[in-house]
């Protein structure tokens, strides 16, 4: 990615300093500094100001930085000096009096070592001020969240096709991330979900040496970590045994809120809407208490990022954000059905970047 780019995505951080009455910002959270600049390795921080951009990193990363973002200005520190010291060091130069700092990401013990070097500068705590850029993404971050998801997918079905009944679902997991590897991608976007009946109904069940036979019906839900680091996350179910009317029931009921709802995404509308028209569904189907968490959410660097599209968030979708749409029921003691997909709002409306079929008639293998 080109070095303008970055630059860019700086300038509309920076746009934003006015409003929140600062004039600089050191950016912290992990993902943010290499949204912003291109940098890919940890424990190093940006700072930011109208004058410019310096990134704070010590000397392991000394050639990595020269060959992701060898045009931004860097300050490595020395083995004597601690981060707090070259912060200050900077923060004065550039006479920063209200310096704000990222407040999901700062921990602390920084901030106090931080309030201990800077006697002239108040620190403000903001959030959001990176991940609202964030929200919208460009079209070589749409590529390679379609990349992810493609890695996911392939990985899926070449795990499903060797799925045997004495696979446990620890097996199934470790599975699932070989075959992710294989078309590319550099790992779990998330610890693979993996539930077989009954512990389906623990929406973040930790898989387990349960057999992946044991109870006619399991619960994936997985992702792919691209090499750039964007991410995918899905959801399918996979039944291997006879199948209950109760299941199809519930599926077919989950399957219905999920392409609902995915129809209802298009610019313009607030995410409250979107899930209310899945969660209507599944309260008409008499399993409204049994939906207890929101439709899905954003996707990208992180896993979960903006925007929430649940019950309560007002937020607008826009064209270039990337959704999950994952409703889901879940029945104590006997399991749970959640079918998740990745979808892309347009200006014409949505594009569903997941393809794995999730008719009733394609869950069902014989193992
Ligand atoms: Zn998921
Ligand atoms: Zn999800």
């Amino acid at each position: 990615m080109s070095a303008q780019k970055f630059e860019k995505r700086r300038a509309k951080v920076i746009r934003q300093f006015r409003q929140h009455e600062v004039d600089g910002l050191l950016v912290t959270n992990e993902k943010n500094v290499s949204y912003l600049t291109g940098f890919s390795g940890e424990d190093s921080y940006l700072l930011l100001n109208k004058k410019q951009a310096v990134l704070l990193s010590d000397s392991r990363f000394t050639t990595q930085i020269e060959e992701e973002c060898p045009d931004l200005k860097t300050c490595i520190r020395g083995p004597r000096q601690n981060m707090s010291g070259m912060i200050s060091q900077l923060v004065n130069q550039s006479e920063t009096s209200n310096l704000a700092i990222e407040s999901s990401s700062m921990t602390v013990q920084a901030l106090e070592g931080l309030k201990s070097v800077l006697k002239n500068t108040h620190l403000k705590p903001v959030s959001e001020m990176v991940e609202n850029i964030r929200l919208i993404k460009d079209r070589e971050e749409i590529s390679k969240i379609k990349e992810a998801v493609v890695q996911a997918e392939r990985g899926f079905e070449s795990m499903k096709a060797s799925l045997i009944g004495t696979d446990t679902e620890l097996q199934v997991a470790h599975q699932l991330e070989h075959w992710m590897r294989r078309f590319g991608a550099s790992g779990n976007s998330f610890s693979p979900i993996i539930a077989v009946g009954e512990r389906s109904a623990l929406p973040h069940a930790r898989p387990t040496y349960g057999l992946i036979s044991g109870s006619g019906f399991l619960l994936v839900d997985w992702g792919a970590d691209h090499e750039s680091g964007y991410k995918s996350d899905l959801t399918r179910m996979i039944v291997t045994g006879k199948v209950s009317s109760k299941l199809e029931k519930v599926y077919r009921l989950v399957l219905k809120a999920n392409e609902k709802a995915i129809q209802a995404v298009r610019a313009g509308v607030r995410c409250c809407d979107v899930d209310s028209v899945a969660r209507k569904i599944i309260e008409n189907g008499g399993y409204g208490k049994k939906f207890g968490h929101g439709l899905g959410h954003g996707l990208g660097l992180d896993v979960h990022e903006g925007p929430r599209v649940g019950p309560t968030s007002e937020t607008v979708l826009e064209p270039g954000m990337i959704i999950t749409i994952e409703p889901g029921i879940y029945l104590p003691g006997w399991g749970g059905v959640r079918i998740e997909d990745d979808i892309l709002v347009t200006k014409e409306g949505y594009e569903v970047l997941s393809s794995i079929p999730k008719g009733w008639d394609t869950v069902r293998i014989g193992i």
